[in-house]
């Protein structure tokens, strides 16, 4: 298969985005970049501090001076990687409801975009990689070789990310899941700067009724037409 250098598969929480370029970057060897950690990462090091979510100018600060590495997994507890927040291991810790709760507000901070865009773009030219998000396609790289934008109904992810959930023991329920994936996307969308939305240049596909497997099967065709 002809190797294009980077693909950007942009997305709402739940809609397989981040299984498709695992899968995808396990494939092709190459890196694969989840940027939605780096976003994480920074609410939970504000939360840590003690600083109010909502401060803006606080929180900005902190994005500016944490250090964020992400690696091969250490512990093999169902994670894909380890998410280091200078140098603590925090893979599980930015997935807790608080973090949920403020990481889409955290990420319509401008410092914060930018330092955590800057660290992006330089991961971009240094890697072959797929790399995951919210404005890869758009803002972060837009001259990426292929650009999926992958969707589904509200319901279909709010149940996915459900089950995924319950398998990881916790103790949750459909609603609470839905309404979160629902202020997330809120948010995430109506932003003024990247909010989520598919590049014009990008293929949308919408999974509602595909399978990981249907949907690989799409991407692989993308990829092999664009190299
Ligand atoms: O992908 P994940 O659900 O882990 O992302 C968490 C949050 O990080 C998103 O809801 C969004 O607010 C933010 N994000 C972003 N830009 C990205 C990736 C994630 O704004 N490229």
């Amino acid at each position: 298969m002809p190797h294009p250098k980077t693909i950007a598969i942009d997305g709402p929480a739940g809609s397989g985005k981040s299984t498709l370029g695992a899968l995808l970057a396990e494939e092709l060897g190459y890196l694969y970049f989840d940027t939605g950690v780096m976003y994480r990462a920074v609410t939970l090091a504000a939360i840590q501090e003690g600083l109010d979510p909502m401060d803006e100018i606080a929180v900005g600060q902190v994005a500016q001076q944490i250090r964020i590495d992400v690696q091969p997994p250490s512990v093999n507890d169902g994670r894909d990687y380890d998410v280091l927040l200078d140098g603590e291991d925090v893979t599980w810790a930015i997935r807790r409801d608080e973090v949920n709760a403020y990481v889409s507000p955290v990420s319509t901070y401008a410092a914060v975009r930018e330092a955590m865009t800057e660290q992006q773009r330089r991961v971009a030219r240094e890697n072959k990689v797929v790399m995951v998000g919210r404005d890869i396609g758009t803002v972060v790289v837009p001259d990426a070789d292929v650009k999926i934008f992958l969707d589904a109904a509200i319901e279909v992810r709010a149940h996915r990310r459900y089950q995924e959930l319950v398998e990881r023991g916790k103790d949750t329920s459909f609603d609470t899941v839905l309404q979160s994936l629902k202020n997330r996307d809120k948010i995430d969308s109506s932003r003024a700067i990247s909010p989520l939305k598919p590049a014009d240049d990008a293929v949308v596909i919408i999974a509602d009724c595909m399978g990981i497997q249907q949907v690989l099967k799409k991407a692989r065709e993308l990829i092999f037409n664009a190299g």
